[in-house]
């Protein structure tokens, strides 16, 4: 069947198209017109008057929501999330582990290999982003000391056959000793590696992006601090214009100021809005589970401890409101950070993060201010999911 959707406006890879048509037929979109330029096609229509047209959002750090956890790796949890992902503005997103037990770690992700293709309820997953093990004690935030490991191509090759291969993103830190190997390895096979719960200095950072790495995980939390005199990790994640990097942009793990600054060194091919969250989004306050960790919420506020952050309980369409209005930037323009970018920087972007002719019709519609209207994965309206 043919179904026609009508808006306002289209985010296109180059343009805002005004006033656009949009065909899909069998969960893809065969074409994408001005209504300007011609009549409406024959189909089923959905009028979203006023309304602009926006890919999925792709989140590639995102732990669980809905009172699930991606660790889980169970139908059940996925379809949870996906569920609830879906009002969001969600269309695919990486299900990221946080450093476990090595069994636990590696059930996790065989569970997760055997979910990732199948025929879940909304938002899929697209892969896996393994963070931790492999990360400094100094920089560990959340993550439980005891199960942290030095960096071993053994233990990787455990991880990568557990998750038959859907690794696809690895969060790491350079100046631990045998990282380097690390990261040679992942980058072989495919992977993408993020620096980040990092003590690095510059030189560190350096020799990791030299083996490979092309992005920073959620710059600033759980990163050795800036100093003039000597940047560490931050100076160069900032400076180096060929690195991605995450943020949250939940307005508590990062100031405002620091957006706008971040802003301006990474700009609009390299910044990419992440999330972070984990099962206790869309959830009232209360004790809750970041993988093994107890966390405790409120306000929704993910602390471990005293007071260190674990996780957020941020979704990605307030994320990309957020950074709108901090640092003021049109919607189009934040959302590219949360599609388009992680696409580009996971390699994805063939399939991911544009409105065109031959993609899957992965259709976010927004309101002018940001908020989701309702999405379309695969064609299909998500209402009620
Ligand atoms: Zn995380």
């Amino acid at each position: 069947m043919r179904t026609i959707l009508t808006a306002e406006k289209l985010l296109a890879p180059e343009e805002i198209l005004r006033h656009p048509t949009v065909v899909i037929e069998d969960g893809a979109i065969t074409s994408i017109l001005s209504r300007d330029e011609g009549p409406v096609p024959e189909g089923r229509r959905l009028d979203f008057r006023g309304a602009l047209l926006v890919p999925a959002y792709f989140d590639v750090h995102f732990h669980g929501s809905a009172g699930s956890d991606v660790m889980e790796a169970t139908e059940d949890a996925l379809n949870t999330i996906g569920g609830f992902l879906t009002k969001h503005g969600v269309g695919a997103y990486f299900a990221t582990t946080v450093t476990a037990p090595v069994d636990a770690t590696l059930q996790s992700l065989s569970g997760l290999a055997k979910l990732i293709g199948k025929d879940l309820k909304g938002a899929r997953p697209v892969g896996i982003h393994i963070e931790g093990p492999f990360i400094s004690h100094s920089k560990r935030g959340a993550h439980p000391e005891q199960e942290i490991r030095r960096p071993s191509v053994a233990l990787f090759n455990r991880m990568w056959e557990a998750a038959e291969g859907h690794i696809r993103l690895m969060t790491i830190a350079p100046e631990l000793p045998g990282a380097i190997e690390v990261i040679e390895r992942a980058v072989s096979l495919g992977v993408r590696v993020s620096l980040g719960h990092s003590n690095a200095s510059s030189e560190e950072t350096l020799r990791g992006v030299q083996s490979g790495a092309v992005s920073a995980t959620h710059i600033f939390n759980a990163m050795r601090r800036f100093d003039h005199r000597d940047p560490g990790i931050l100076g160069v994640v900032l400076e180096r214009d060929e690195l991605f990097a995450e943020i949250i942009c939940d307005g508590l793990h990062v100031h405002p100021t620091v957006v706008r600054m971040f802003w301006r060194a990474k700009g609009a091919d390299r910044a990419i809005l992440i999330t972070d969250a984990m099962s206790a989004t869309g959830m009232p306050d209360g004790n809750y589970k970041l993988g093994e960790l107890d966390v405790r919420v409120k306000n929704g506020k993910c602390i471990i401890g005293e007071d260190t952050l674990a996780g957020s309980t941020l979704t990605l369409d307030r994320g990309i409101r957020n950074f709108a209005e901090f640092a003021g930037v049109e919607i189009g323009t934040a959302v590219t950070l949360a599609s388009r970018n992680p696409a580009r920087m996971t390699g994805l972007d063939s399939q991911i993060g544009a409105l065109e002719a031959g993609r899957r019709a992965d259709i976010t519609v927004l309101s002018p201010k940001g908020e989701v209207i309702e999405t379309i994965l695969r064609g299909q309206r998500m209402m009620g999911s």
